[in-house]
């Protein structure tokens, strides 16, 4: 499998009033094109860091960032985010929100395929029927879900999430990790989750990076090794159970 993101020997300080702020310290990253790494890691230690050096949106001050093999720099609209508030707007319905990225990406693109793409992944994840809602209309765990979708529409090389879950109650948020796992079957993508949820890492994960430490650095790499059609049952069997233990 050919390598997608590779971050290697990535060291950060943000320049703050008090002086320098170490944030990432010798940070290295693999994540092979089609998997999903969840990493994990205290609040504070760098994860949203992470995910702005691996979007582009910032250089570190040494080390790499390779998507392809290519040295990242500068924003790439090839990488698709979603975050724990999406930002959906308000003036468009659930679907014209899903639309946006594909008429920044793909202009060029029939209207009618544009919809025919937003509706196809609107159903995937439950939200048939709710095309022409407008966002405050949802609950936060059926906007999280359009967020999902308008994050993929356009195919990106790359689903960047940062602690999506995270403002969601727990049946919610299990709802959710089957939806994603479900997205992920049908079409399969190359994500890097950010969570400090450990059940949350172990069942979407195929690696699990755990970072820790101030300046963060990578403490382990965990290969998850739980069936590929796992569903949320697997959380409540002992092998599961063992792989956090391992930790
Ligand atoms: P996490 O997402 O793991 O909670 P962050 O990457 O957001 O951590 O932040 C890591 C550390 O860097 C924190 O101490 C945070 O306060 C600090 N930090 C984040 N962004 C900035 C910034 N733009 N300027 C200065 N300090 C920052
Ligand atoms: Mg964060």
């Amino acid at each position: 499998m050919d390598t997608l993101i590779d971050i290697r020997g990535v060291t950060h300080a943000y320049q703050t009033k008090h002086g320098p702020l170490p944030v990432l310290d010798d940070l290295n990253l693999s994540v092979p094109e089609g998997e999903f790494c969840a990493v994990v890691g205290p609040s504070g230690c760098g994860k949203s860091t992470l995910t702005r050096l691996v979007a582009g949106l910032m250089k570190p001050d040494q080390g790499e960032v390779f998507l392809h093999g290519e040295k990242i720099t500068g924003p790439r609209k090839t990488v698709g985010m979603a975050f724990q508030n999406p930002v959906l707007l308000e003036w468009r319905s659930i679907l014209e929100n899903v639309i946006l990225p594909l008429e920044i990406v793909a202009p060029g693109m029939a209207r009618a395929d544009k919809i025919a793409r937003a509706e196809h992944l609107l159903d995937m994840v439950g939200l048939k029927g709710f095309e022409t809602k407008r966002p405050s209309e949802l609950s936060g765990g059926m906007r999280q879900r359009a967020s999902l979708c308008r994050s993929i529409v356009h195919k990106p090389e790359v689903l960047i999430m940062d602690e999506p879950f995270g403002a969601l109650d727990n049946f919610t948020r299990e709802d959710l990790w089957q939806t994603m796992r479900d997205l992920r079957a049908a079409e399969p993508f190359t994500a890097v989750l950010i969570t400090h949820d450990l059940r949350e890492s172990v069942f979407l994960g195929d690696q699990v990076v755990v970072l820790s430490g101030r300046p963060a650095r990578t403490q382990y790499v965990l290969d998850v090794d739980l069936p590929s059609d796992r569903t949320i049952d697997i959380l409540y069997e002992p092998t599961a159970v063992n792989m956090l233990h391992d930790l």
